[in-house]
């Protein structure tokens, strides 16, 4: 049988950092989808854009970081966590049928999961599977985010061949 400190380290290791974000057409569903993970939700750090956070916070009555709001920044300095590696998931429920004023922040929020292989949810059937899948839950899935130095070199390497052989 564990010992009450051993599980309290163990249930620290399994914590992760939780990014909450989204647009103003979806925040009912982020509301909802959040009010139906509440219990596996409440074990993590949770982390969102100002307005967003807010919200959450009043209807789930969880204690939540809140970053600026998006379209000041909000969104930027979730990618900053990112870049960080200190983010472990992000949950972004962007609306694709309604112009953002912060849309090169939403590019760039979303790139920069591509860049470090965060696992990122934008539909609440993507969002449901993410926080249900036994790599969540589990403390042994480890993601590669090796994107160093060595590779962007690589791709310098590629267009300088490329610019020789006369490419465009
Ligand atoms: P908000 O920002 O939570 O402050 O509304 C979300 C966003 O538009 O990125």
């Amino acid at each position: 049988m564990l010992c009450i400190s051993k599980l309290t380290r163990l249930l620290l290791i399994m914590q992760k950092t939780i990014a909450l974000v989204a647009h103003d057409h979806k925040k009912p569903d982020l509301i909802k989808w959040a009010m139906s993970h509440k219990a596996e939700l409440s074990k993590h750090k949770l982390v969102a854009t100002g307005t967003t956070g807010g919200l959450l916070q009043k209807e789930l009555n969880l204690e939540i970081h809140r970053f600026k709001s998006g379209p000041l920044g909000g969104d930027q300095q979730i990618g900053a966590l990112i870049a960080e590696q200190k983010l472990d998931c992000l949950v972004f429920f962007w609306d694709p049928l309604n112009p953002a004023p912060h849309d090169p922040d939403v590019k760039a929020l979303l790139r920069l999961c591509s860049v470090w292989n965060l696992p990122v949810a934008c539909t609440t059937s993507t969002a449901d599977m993410l926080v249900t899948s036994p790599l969540f839950i589990g403390d042994d899935y480890q993601r590669d985010i090796r994107y160093d130095r060595d590779q962007i070199n690589i791709v310098n390497v590629d267009i300088e061949i490329a610019a020789d052989q006369g490419f465009p």
